[in-house]
């Protein structure tokens, strides 16, 4: 691409995800592809590229953690400065261009970490996990605990209210439930 400026290039490229394209929790998995629609506008002091990556990721609703799995579609705008940009138009942050190649995983990833939530849930309105029995909330939304335990949750709860046994020993002290929270 030569440097007058007004020259714009547009292309498709698809990649495989770099490592921790996202993060801890959430984030496009390492060797998944990622489309990018790529768009070069040529300008005074470098080149402009304006993209739109899309994606699949995945991690944990942090509500009732259950795998997410979402499409998603990040925008990105990156100035890339010429080497020989006027100094007081660089600074710390400033992408220059080195030999004229684009450092797009950085801008990439600076894109992907801020539009991914840092707390994803599965759905907007992920009800969570069951304070007392750890169900999920979406699959039994009126379940309740009292004197009438759901039969659905009825072994459930008798598990819970038992202590592991072994093979041996099938007397019970007080064993500390460590299932609830
Ligand atoms: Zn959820
Ligand atoms: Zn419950």
């Amino acid at each position: 691409m030569g440097r007058k400026p007004g020259a714009e290039r547009t292309f498709t490229v698809t990649i495989e995800a770099p490592a921790d394209l996202g993060y801890d929790v959430y984030g496009v998995p390492e060797g998944s592809k990622v489309d990018i629609e790529l768009r070069l506008d040529a300008i005074m002091e470098g080149i402009l590229a304006t993209g739109t990556a899309s994606a699949r990721a995945t991690g944990e609703c942090v509500r009732c953690l259950d795998s997410i799995d979402n499409a998603v579609v990040i925008g990105f705008t990156e100035l890339y400065l010429y080497d020989d940009a006027p100094e007081d138009q660089k600074s710390e942050d400033s992408f220059i261009l080195e030999d004229e190649l684009l450092d797009l995983e950085t801008a990439l990833r600076d894109a992907v970490v801020l539009a991914l939530p840092h707390n994803p849930l599965c759905g907007p309105d992920c009800p969570g996990l069951c304070a007392e029995c750890g169900a999920r909330l979406a699959d039994d939304p009126d379940h309740t605990h009292g004197d009438a335990i759901d039969p659905r949750w009825s072994a459930l709860s008798q598990l819970a209210d038992q202590p592991v046994r072994t093979a041996e020993t099938s007397e019970s002290g007080n064993v500390p439930d460590d299932s609830k929270e």
